[in-house]
């Protein structure tokens, strides 16, 4: 029996597609289908509903019920059975409709004559796209047998709607993947920016979802699995076995690759006349909706990673997206679940924003981007599945906004957004070779930061005052291999160069947390952000540090050298790095190299432990810099990639105020001159109330330069020392409301 439904499924499909070839309209292709269906599944009728728009279903053609409906029966998604199926993604079996619960009579149909109904999504990749269902008089319950073959059709449809083979003028329908849609992120980089969809990963298209021969496709299927077996394997001998996520990720893509119960039911599929990419991308569906039903975080996960695995099978089965990254396209915009500050520095500046669907303000593919200017919007839900590479989309980086494909209006306004936009900069153009001056007199350096050369001539188009933070480990992530001391030295000395004189701290290598070099053995860390990073690891293992040390003197031959030393978190090492410096010193002295006219040497705030360092230590240290990002993450506990627990915590909260300004006095004690150059320098209010407990250079992405200096030039850091020591003593959490208050009533 079922030998015989499989023959019957293979002769179905075959027809199915013989129709999509046909040079029939979509409307008559799909009535054709109904037909077809219908009397292959030996019922009375078959009907086609797909989405009009986000939220309608539409009835799009029927064998069996009035023709007059078609076109005219609309639903909402949800609503009668029909509307569940779509809602949920999930079967709707029943012998008795009028009597199952949700059953909404339309009358215009003339359905109430049909008791068994049985209605299965037609979706792809967990989206539902529209609903397909069979009818008959005779109160029956559809066999397992007959579900899946219904199911096989309807993945088939999906195929043949996301191809386009339905789009009619006539029937006014329009595929899914045609229609806007807009995503409400986070923003964290401003700007805005109109181009074209790039996908990071891009999306396989099955071309054709039907097959001649089951023999060739379960052949090429069994191939293919071998090469996603070997390749995990090669991924797991070679994984950083240190790394616990990694390596629960990668057991996971072993278990299901080998898993008898995934690949038979693709052979099933197979079997029933779906191409073997077809019959991937049906199981990946079934694995996609139940993602979004699984209430288990870990359950969850384990299902993107079968998501992940399927996309790798497609991959290797169609042959596409292998070159993952190679050519960007003019206006790309990259969209991509997530992405790593390595894998975002290849991209480089040749992208017009950044799309993501997961991401974090504080991760460290956030700091890449703003150093790289580019609007990056993240938590965009869902974004990686509706967009195809090549759609129009317009991305807020002001708002968190994000618009696919969007409609002619949308995107006038939008354009007057971009030209008002540049309008704001012009007006920071005006300001730019004046100082930050506070209404009370006091005044602000501004100072920029930086990783790349193309940072550089921002120093002069932003109005910097100097780099107060360059961060050399962006080098050092775009590579393979360790850079050599003598390209790192024709580095430093071009960024030199390019400062013309300005100051430039450049900070030693800060990797572990998120910075993995991709060539350095991982570490078994449960913990990476409070793990071997940064001087801990330029302690410990010297040899990079003291090369690097080396090629800073180097380059600057002379010239006056800026070193800062990140993540100290005592005085020890602190006196350790500054060893370190010493001896290279000594050695470049004694190989006869010239060197710098001065040598300025800092330290990096970035734990709490630091501030309660001994007087020693701040008397020693010439210059200490917040590194605000990290320093708020150790002082709320609250880890700065992850987006639920950094959000609780308000930077103009008074602990965290309170703390700075402390810091600020231990400075001021010893004269040691301090700066901030977290993100939080490049944000107008926050600069305002740094400054305001006392801070006088704060450094930032260079875009930040002009709205900080506005605001600071707009306050009066008197009067704003006031409002937050009042809202102190008032007991308030955070002064955000009447810092906010306090800058609406200075007026523009
Ligand atoms: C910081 O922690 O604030 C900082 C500037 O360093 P990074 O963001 O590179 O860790
Ligand atoms: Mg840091």
């Amino acid at each position: 029996m079922p030998e015989k439904r499989e023959s019957e499924s293979r002769k179905l499909l075959g027809r199915l597609r013989d129709t999509m070839a046909s040079d029939s309209a979509g409307q008559a292709r799909l009535d054709e289908i109904t037909h077809l269906i219908a009397q292959s599944m030996q019922t009375e009728v078959c009907s086609i509903y797909l989405f009009r728009d986000a939220d309608t279903l539409e009835l799009c053609a029927t064998e069996g019920l009035n023709d007059d409906a078609v076109h005219q029966t609309r639903l909402r998604r949800g609503e009668g059975l029909v509307g569940r199926v779509a809602k949920t993604t999930q079967i709707v079996n029943t012998p008795d409709a009028p009597q199952t619960k949700g059953f909404r009579y339309m009358p215009e149909t003339g359905e109430e004559v049909f008791s068994s109904f049985l209605g299965v999504p037609i979706q792809r990749l967990g989206e539902a796209m529209g609903v397909l269902v069979v009818q008959s008089k005779d109160a029956r319950k559809f066999t397992a047998d007959e579900v899946y073959a219904l199911e096989v059709v309807a993945m088939v449809l999906a195929e043949m709607t996301e191809l386009g083979a339905f789009v009619s003028d006539e029937a006014g329908l329009s595929a899914l993947h045609q229609q806007p849609k807009m995503f409400r992120g986070t923003s964290a980089q401003e700007g805005a920016a109109e181009g074209n969809v790039y996908l990071h990963e891009p999306r396989v298209v099955v071309s054709n979802p039907v097959a001649d021969d089951p023999e060739i496709e379960l052949q090429r299927l069994e191939e293919a699995v071998e090469t996603l077996r070997v390749s995990v394997d090669e991924m797991l001998s070679g994984a950083r076995t240190a790394d616990k996520e990694q390596m629960q990720v990668l057991e996971a893509y072993r278990m299901f690759a080998n898993s008898k119960g995934w690949l038979r039911r693709m052979e099933e599929d197979i079997s029933r006349g779906l191409s073997a990419e077809a019959a991937v991308e049906k199981e990946q569906s079934v694995a996609r909706a139940r993602i979004g039903q699984a209430n288990d975080a870990y359950l969850r996960e384990r299902l993107h990673d079968l998501d992940d695995l399927s996309n790798r099978l497609l991959r290797i089965l169609t042959g596409q997206g292998q070159d993952t990254g190679a050519e960007v396209p003019e206006r790309a915009v990259l969209v991509a679940r997530n992405i790593g500050p390595g894998e975002l520095l290849e991209y480089g500046r040749n992208l017009k924003a950044i799309v993501l669907e997961d991401g974090s303000v504080g991760s460290h593919a956030g700091i890449v981007a703003r150093a790289l200017a580019i609007p990056l919007v993240i938590q965009a839900k869902g974004i990686t599945t509706d967009a195809l590479n090549g759609d129009p989309i317009l991305v807020d980086g002001e708002q968190g906004i994000v618009h696919l494909r969007p409609e002619d209006t949308v995107m006038t306004a939008f354009k007057d957004k971009i030209a008002m936009l540049a309008k704001a900069q012009d007006r920071y153009t005006d300001i730019r070779d004046k100082p930050a001056t506070a209404r009370c007199g006091t005044t602000v350096a501004l100072q920029m930061n930086a990783g790349l050369m193309a940072d550089l001539p921002s120093l002069e188009s932003s109005g910097a005052e100097g780099v107060g933070l360059f961060r050399t480990e962006l080098q050092f992530l775009i590579r393979n291999q360790v850079p050599k001391r003598s390209e790192l030295a024709a580095l430093y000395a071009r960024v030199l160069d390019a400062a013309l004189g300005k100051r430039v701290v450049f900070r030693t290598l800060d990797i572990g947390s998120d910075k993995v070099l991709p060539y350095m053995k991982p570490q078994d860390e449960p913990n990476p952000a409070l793990g071997w990073r940064a001087i801990r690891v330029g302690l410990d293992k010297p040899g990079v540090l003291t090369m690097q040390l080396q090629a800073l003197l180097r380059a600057a031959n002379g010239r006056p050298l800026t070193v800062m030393f990140p993540f100290v978190a005592q005085y020890e090492e602190y006196k350790g790095a500054k060893a370190a410096l010493d001896k290279a010193v000594k050695r470049e002295e004694k190989l006869g190299h010239l060197l710098p006219a001065t040598l300025e040497v800092g330290a990096m705030l970035e734990t709490p432990s630091l501030a309660f360092a001994p007087e020693a230590f701040f008397e020693e240290v010439e210059f200490l810099s917040i590194g605000g990002n990290d320093l708020k993450q150790f002082f709320f506990a609250a880890d700065r990639e992850n987006e639920r627990v950094r959000k609780r915590y308000d930077t103009l909260n008074v602990s965290f105020l309170s703390f700075i300004e402390m810091i600020v006095l231990r400075c001021n004690a010893t004269k040691t001159s301090l700066s901030f150059c977290g993100e939080d320098a490049g944000r107008p209010i926050e600069a305002a109330c740094l400054a305001a407990m006392g801070l006088r250079t704060l450094s930032m992405r260079p875009a930040s330069i002009g709205p900080v200096k506005s605001m600071l030039m707009r306050v009066n850091l008197d009067d704003l020392r006031a409002v937050i020591e009042a809202a102190r003593d008032a007991g308030k959490q955070s002064v955000r409301e009447d810092v906010t208050a306090y800058i609406r009533s200075l007026g523009s």
